[in-house]
Formats: C-alpha cells, sequence, structure tokens
C-alpha cells in the first residue's frame, strides 16, 4: 500500500509584491503574487495570517517551515529569525494567483512598519495562510456570530479595518448592526465598504488622544443596541504581560450562543479593548458569551 500525501491545511507560502495601491492616507494595499499562490486559502471574515519579512541577517530562507516552526523559529539566535508580524486577508483571487493585504502605514517602529515604508514591486515575503485544502471549523476566524444575532456591533482602530471591511463584504445583507472605527486621518473614513444594515460611525483622531474617539463612540452605540441588562463581573487581565484575547465559542469551535440580542466584535489596541469590553459587559450588561475580544497590538511593546 502507497501512502497518499495530504495536503496540509495551513502553510508558508511565498509571495512577491506585485502592486502597492495607497488606498488612503493610513491604508496601503500590498497585492501578492506567485505561482505558490494558487492554493491560498480562503475561509473567509478575518481570518489572519502571519507575514515573515526578511532582513538583512535572515532572510526568508532561514525561516523554519515544518510543524513546529515557531519551536524551531524560537531556538534560532535574534540575528538569524526573520521576523513575523500578525496580518488580516483582505482578499483572493486563486483563479490569477492573488492575494490583497491592507497594511497601515504608521510610523515605523517595527519590522513591519519599516518593510510597509519601503517595500517595493518585486520584493518576497513569506505568508503562513490556510490553504485551499482547508475544511471545517478555523480558528484563525474570531467572528463567530451565534446564528441568529439581532444586531451586530464591531469596533476598533485602524488595524481592525481590514477585518471590518472583509465581515461587511460577506455578511448576507439582511445582517444588521453598527460599525464603530477610529482612524488617523479624516481621508481613512473612504476606507470602509458599505453594508445596507449597518450604520458606519467612522472618526478620525486627527491630533486627538488615541482611542478617545473610540471609547466614546462605542459608548453611544452600545446605549441604544445593548439591551438593558444586569452587569456581569468580567476578569481583569494584565494586559503587559498577557494576551487580550477571547473569543467565546463551543468545544466544536461554533459560537457560544445560538442567537443574542447583540453580538459584538472588538479589535484593536489592548488598553482601548479592555476599556470596551469592560464598558460593554460590566457597565451595560451584555452577555459575555456574546462579546469576542480581540488585542490586536499593544502600544509600546512589539508583537513577537
Ligand atoms: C489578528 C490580527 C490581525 C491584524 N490585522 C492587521 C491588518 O490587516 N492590517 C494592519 O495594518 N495591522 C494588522 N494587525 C496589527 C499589526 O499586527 C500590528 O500593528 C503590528 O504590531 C505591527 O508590527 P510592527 O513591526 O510595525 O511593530 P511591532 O514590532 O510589533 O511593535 C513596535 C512598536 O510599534 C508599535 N505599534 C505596533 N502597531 C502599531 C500601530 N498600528 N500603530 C502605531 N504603533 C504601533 C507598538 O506599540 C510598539 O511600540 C493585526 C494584528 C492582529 C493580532
Amino acid at each position: 500500500m502507497t501512502a497518499t500525501a495530504t495536503a496540509p491545511a495551513l502553510r508558508f507560502f511565498r509571495a512577491r509584491v506585485t502592486a502597492v495601491t495607497d488606498l488612503t492616507p493610513s491604508f496601503r494595499r500590498f497585492t501578492f503574487g506567485g505561482d505558490d499562490l494558487a492554493d491560498y486559502g480562503d475561509p473567509g471574515f478575518d481570518q489572519r495570517i502571519k507575514i515573515v519579512f526578511p532582513t538583512e541577517t535572515a532572510g526568508l530562507d532561514a525561516m523554519p517551515q515544518g510543524e513546529d516552526w515557531y519551536t524551531d523559529w524560537r531556538e534560532l539566535p535574534e540575528h538569524e529569525r526573520p521576523p513575523f508580524r500578525t496580518y488580516t486577508t483582505r482578499r483572493v483571487r486563486n483563479e490569477v494567483g492573488e492575494v490583497d493585504v491592507d497594511m497601515v502605514a504608521h510610523e515605523i517602529q517595527g519590522p513591519a512598519s519599516a518593510w510597509i515604508a519601503r517595500a517595493s514591486i518585486g520584493d518576497e515575503v513569506l505568508i503562513l495562510a490556510p490553504t485551499t485544502a482547508h475544511r471545517g471549523v478555523s480558528y484563525g476566524i474570531d467572528f463567530v456570530p451565534p446564528a441568529h444575532s439581532e444586531r451586530i456591533l464591531l469596533a476598533g482602530d485602524e488595524t481592525a479595518a481590514p477585518a471590518i471591511a472583509v465581515i461587511l463584504e460577506q455578511l448576507p445583507p439582511d445582517a444588521r448592526g453598527t460599525v464603530v472605527l477610529e482612524v488617523p486621518h479624516p481621508d481613512d473614513v473612504a476606507y470602509l465598504p458599505a453594508h445596507p444594515g449597518f450604520e458606519l460611525r467612522v472618526v478620525a483622531r486627527g491630533d486627538g488622544q488615541r482611542h478617545a474617539h473610540l471609547v466614546k463612540a462605542v459608548e453611544e452605540a452600545a446605549a441604544v443596541l445593548a439591551p438593558a441588562g444586569r452587569g456581569a463581573e468580567v476578569s481583569e487581565i494584565d494586559i503587559d504581560h498577557d494576551i487580550l484575547w477571547e473569543v467565546p465559542r463551543t468545544a466544536k469551535g461554533g459560537a457560544a450562543l445560538k442567537s443574542a440580542a447583540l453580538y459584538s466584535w472588538l479589535a484593536g489596541e489592548a488598553s482601548a479593548i479592555k476599556s470596551l469590553r469592560r464598558h460593554l459587559v460590566t457597565e451595560q450588561g451584555v452577555d459575555r458569551r456574546a462579546v469576542a475580544f480581540m488585542g490586536y497590538w499593544r502600544l509600546g511593546k512589539a508583537e513577537v
């Protein structure tokens, strides 16, 4: 009997920049191409991916790609480790072997922002993503709403905008809800696609304090969306040491509830997300089994 090799559900793809498009002042779209992308998977919604960036001392070939890639990567001397950061698949076009990833061009502070600022056509990265052979629940998707959600609240800062954009494009037209997004620049407001059932409250912070708009706008939206309930205590998370991440799911990976008056998905800088979650669960009494919250990044702290 001969063993048949099964295609992996997740793997590293070698991708080359084929186009760089400045969509708005803060959002830069990188279109990646290459034969390797023909089986790049697209499970949808906020599917997260890892992008590996080459450095002068650690090229892409240095990236361990086996099943234990993370352990193997940690064991490499620091200067030999190519850095990686987390992003969201924005769009996949398998028929032409292309993938779009929208990246926030923020001030250069880490390997991703440095790459975003200088990358041009022909530059290569590795992307860890599902393949088209992927079946069943994707644990890289954190938008897991109850089958019957009367209203959906999607809230976050600019790093959550690509995920929110895909979610809006993929929700059925009869879905209802509100998006609250804080972006750096007034012209970034144009980034999000429209959805017939969603009110978009996109605010630009300009020179204002980070997250002040987001927190206030979510409180205003929640006052209308969240039915009056008794506040539940939330267990505090030390965002400087622990990962702020909770996605209510059943053991099989589905939504924790069958139905909810409001399902909330919150993603962005950890301190802002922590206050949004506290407001929704403790002050508004929203059922925590219908609140997904993800600290996408932490001010003053590198991802890896
Ligand atoms: C699931 C998930 C999905 C994501 N999807 C996207 C996406 O589609 N598009 C996108 O642009 N980002 C996305 N992000 C956020 C992105 O991973 C971070 O912004 C990342 O840390 C940037 O890496 P860096 O190398 O520039 O900075 P790091 O080396 O990680 O950090 C260095 C410094 O930069 C600061 N920093 C990090 N990010 C920002 C920022 N956005 N603005 C200002 N300062 C920052 C940190 O606080 C730290 O002080 C996602 C994150 C997660 C977890």
